[in-house]
């Protein structure tokens, strides 16, 4: 073994990018799989002519994948591309209304303006304190270690403290977001955002009112093959930078002596190795994979984010009033989040997304039909009686459509796969089926995450959506590129 060898235990996005960056850095790289492809929740669904995106639909920070291929010297347009949306997502309440939320700020004021008489410049003073939040915090909270001392010296920390009153921690994102707008449908469109990390827009902080900003300022985008292409794309970077992929293995052990790790155990061999990034969830790391450490109690005790329930359904027709990305909203949206967080199970009236990437890539489903994918919020897996669960909520959601959109769902579904919290727990090996690693239901959950590195353990790191900076596909490659800044270049 020799410090150049360095092993990647898990090939989501966080493993993947952590891969191509150390590879960039000169290092051998050796990632080890247990599932049969790599790229963890951003999996896809091949099945009678329909292509689904099995988990992530949303695409906010672009850059960050391009910053990948610019960092191994090559031209990200000449191997993945994608495109700003003119819709970020459309959205229907059950009184009939009908909101769209466009990229283009003039034309969404007018939506919402039409819609509930909110003044322009009431939309565009919450967008400018939205921005606020993003310039005040995400240097010092996205893009950096909250776990070390030195950076909370650095000038970006400073200016984020000296400005914390104007981070809206105490107050929820509810509470502030009842104060911009008078209009519930208003307020819940934007309380939906504490739902892009997992959280509860009850409890969460204001603070995650950047959001907003990620989304309408600097753009929600949309990958030209479909979403699964961000991890193929990333896994081809890095086999052209000669990293190692070990499919369908499973690592049981991270060994290490003296401090130091030494390298890990799959089930047939060790392997040793001078570096190793876990970008398992970190529960699995202590009840698995150096079972001899304690997990911290604020680990352990975290409350975590939600998991979901999804229908991929292949329709055999075109619903003309649906976008790619659309919002069926509940009529009472405090009540769904408490079967959510305190009841630990499903609202009778939940909010439902439908994601049609067919709208966008052609090719994802047959001519005539459409390949939609039919979520609504899940609590975590508890054990709680889900095939129960997902039979009555299977009802509740097609009736919900059939009320809306005027139409006979049931009728028109030609190819039908489920994944609950179960399943997503099984196959990615998440927490309890989370998506997002711990929830940020409290002011404290920036801090309470687990750190990129172990003090304890030279050479050894962490990344993906359990760890800081959090969960989603931008947060999970900032998650490489803290750790990344910690790692030496080989020499
Ligand atoms: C349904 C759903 C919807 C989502 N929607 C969005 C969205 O719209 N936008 C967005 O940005 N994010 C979304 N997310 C979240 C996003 O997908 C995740 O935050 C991100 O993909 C997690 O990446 P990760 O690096 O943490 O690795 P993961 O994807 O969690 O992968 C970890 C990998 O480790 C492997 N592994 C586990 N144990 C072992 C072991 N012992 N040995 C070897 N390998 C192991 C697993 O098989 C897995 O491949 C969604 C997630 C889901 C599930």
């Amino acid at each position: 073994m020799s410090k150049q060898d360095s092993v990647i235990i898990g090939s989501g996005i966080g493993g993947l990018a952590s891969g191509i960056r150390l590879a960039a850095k000169g290092y051998r790289v050796s990632i080890f799989e247990q599932a049969s492809q790599t790229g963890g929740k951003v999996s896809e669904i091949n099945q009678s002519g329909f292509r689904f995106d099995r988990g992530p639909s949303l695409l906010t920070m672009p850059g960050l994948i391009d910053e990948l291929f610019a960092l191994c010297g090559e031209d990200p347009r000449l191997h993945f591309n994608y495109k700003r949306l003119k819709m970020s997502c459309k959205y229907f309440w059950e009184d009939g209304s009908i909101i769209n939320a466009w990229q283009n700020p003039e034309k969404f004021s007018e939506e919402i303006q039409l819609q509930s008489g909110l003044p322009p410049a009431r939309l565009e003073s919450f967008f400018k304190k939205s921005r606020k939040l993003y310039e005040l915090t995400a240097e010092s909270f996205l893009f950096s270690s909250l776990h070390k001392t030195a950076n909370f010296r650095s000038k970006s920390f400073i200016k984020t403290m000296l400005n914390s009153w104007r981070l809206d921690p105490f107050v929820t994102m509810h509470e502030r977001n009842k104060r911009w707008f008078s209009d519930r449908r208003i307020v819940q469109l934007f309380d939906r955002y504490a739902t892009y990390n997992g959280s509860n827009p009850y409890k969460t902080p204001a603070t995650l009112n950047i959001i907003p900003h990620l989304e309408h300022s600097l753009g929600t985008f949309f990958p030209d093959k479909g979403i699964f292409d961000i991890a193929a794309s990333l896994t081809l970077l890095a086999r052209r930078m000669g990293v190692n992929f070990h499919l369908n293995t499973k690592v049981n052990e991270i060994i290490h002596a003296n401090g130091t790790v030494k390298g890990i155990r799959t089930e047939k061999e060790f392997i040793p190795a001078g570096i190793v990034i876990n970008n398992t969830d970190v529960s699995l790391f202590y009840d698995e994979l150096m079972p001899s450490e304690k997990m911290p109690r604020r680990l352990a005790r975290g409350e975590r984010s939600t998991s979901a329930l999804i229908f991929y359904w292949g329709v055999n027709a075109l619903e003309p009033r649906l976008e790619l990305h659309n919002i069926l909203f509940s009529d009472d949206y405090r009540e769904e989040f408490r079967h959510l967080f305190s009841l630990g199970t499903i609202c009778p009236d939940p909010t439902v997304y439908i994601y049609i990437s067919s709208r966008a890539v052609k090719q994802d489903a047959p001519e005539g039909a459409e390949n939609w994918y039919v979520m609504i919020n899940a609590p975590e897996n508890r054990e709680q009686d889900w095939d129960r669960i997902i039979a009555e909520a299977r009802k509740i959601i097609v009736s919900k459509i059939n009320r809306i959109l005027e139409t006979d769902i049931e009728k028109r579904i030609v190819y039908e796969k489920i994944a609950d919290p179960r399943s997503i727990e099984e196959e990615t090996g998440s927490f309890r089926g989370s998506l997002y690693g711990m929830s940020s239901n409290s002011m404290f959950a920036a801090f309470n995450r687990h750190a990129n590195f172990r003090r304890k353990y030279r050479n050894l790191y962490f990344t993906g959506g359990s760890v800081h900076p959090g969960g989603g596909i931008p947060l999970c490659l900032a998650s490489a590129k803290i750790a990344d800044k910690e790692i030496d270049p080989c020499i």
